[in-house]
């Protein structure tokens, strides 16, 4: 049986990462700073043999007792509205807590996954993005704090793969939304959904020809998992290559619930991303892994979630 902790285990992706490891008869240690997560994300867990939850920051000294098979690296702010509020932590988060994170995974002689972003590649200029491609970043606008520290988190990590020789892999998540999503931690996706379901004006931000790619996080945890039991370094991409502006977005989104809202525009943030979308030919020839949910399907079960969640 392995052993694993997952930073931020009690957010969005962590909680659904660590379901998927008990379920497979692994140990996981999830630490957590509850900053953007929370213990209600984990709460079926804690009744579960394997489950441990640690609340500490890991921008500060991490040590877990006990042998570790894999640490992976999630803590972050992920959600642009919750980095631009914490920047200072964000850019520790992803500098020292990864280096915190490294010397435990080398401590421990154990594999390190580190979750990296599409954000590594700032406002693209090559479309769709590979993972050859070193990205359009703003290190001084304000997303600067979360796409400098997770390109610095990759540097660290391959520094400790090159010199220190640990086992590492990198994955670079696109847009990922589903259940346990916070209802406004002010992502489109959650964004969008809230307000339909509440017969809300949605707010697309500038004119809403910018693009995103949405991948649902059952696809996306499959492709995590396929990443760190291969033998990739990477870093690879995972994310759907489904292409939306946020006007069709818009649309999808009112068509799967059924809303009568309007739609208003309000002001793009800076440096918001014009275009993104995953080029996933790695993901599909060396994991064998590639997304099969629709959006609209997954919005459907997302919408059920905030329904239930929000008492709609
Ligand atoms: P989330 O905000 O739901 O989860 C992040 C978790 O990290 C939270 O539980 C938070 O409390 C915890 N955390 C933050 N700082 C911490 C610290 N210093 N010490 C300990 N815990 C800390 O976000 P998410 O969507 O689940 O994202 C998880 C990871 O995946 C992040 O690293 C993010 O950058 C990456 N990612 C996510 C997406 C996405 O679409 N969801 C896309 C690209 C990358
Ligand atoms: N966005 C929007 N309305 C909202 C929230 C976001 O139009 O209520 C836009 C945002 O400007 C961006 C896209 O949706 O162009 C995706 O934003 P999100 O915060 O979900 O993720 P990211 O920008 O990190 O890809």
């Amino acid at each position: 049986m392995a052993r694993i902790v997952i930073t931020g285990g009690a957010g969005f992706l962590g909680s659904h990462l660590s379901r998927r490891f008990l379920d497979r008869g692994e140990e996981v240690v999830c630490v957590d700073n509850l900053s953007t997560g929370t213990t209600a994300n984990v709460e079926e867990l804690f009744g579960l043999d394997g489950f441990t939850f640690v609340k500490h920051d890991v921008s500060s000294f991490v040590w877990v007792p006990g042998p570790v098979d894999a640490v992976l690296h999630f803590a972050s702010p992920a959600s642009p509205i919750d980095y631009l509020e914490m920047p200072i932590q964000t850019l520790k988060v992803g500098s020292l807590g990864t280096h915190n994170t490294l010397g435990l995974a080398k401590d421990k002689d154990a594999r390190y996954f580190l979750a990296s972003t599409s954000e590594v590649y700032g406002d693209p200029e090559v479309h769709p993005q590979p993972e050859s491609y070193w990205g359009n970043v703003n290190p001084i606008g304000p997303r600067g704090v979360y796409d400098e520290a997770k390109r610095f988190a990759e540097a660290m990590t391959m520094a400790y793969h090159r010199f220190h020789r640990v086992d590492v892999r990198i994955v670079r998540i696109f847009n990922t939304y589903g259940p346990r999503m916070r209802p406004d931690d002010g992502r489109v996706v959650s964004n969008f959904l809230v307000q339909a379901l509440e017969e809300r004006p949605l707010t697309i931000y500038g004119d809403g020809q910018q693009t995103r790619s949405f991948c649902y996080v059952d696809d996306e945890v499959a492709g995590l998992i396929a990443l760190l039991d291969s033998d990739e370094v990477g870093p690879v991409n995972v994310g759907n290559d489904g292409e939306f502006t946020m006007l069709e977005l818009a649309e999808v989104v009112l068509d799967v619930t059924g809303s009568t809202s309007e739609i208003v525009f309000e002001d793009l943030p800076v440096d918001d991303p014009t275009q993104r979308r995953p080029d996933l030919t790695v993901a599909r020839e060396k994991l064998g892994w590639e997304p099969t949910v629709a959006l609209a399907d997954g919005l459907a079960r997302t919408a059920e979630y905030f329904r239930q969640h929000l008492g709609i």
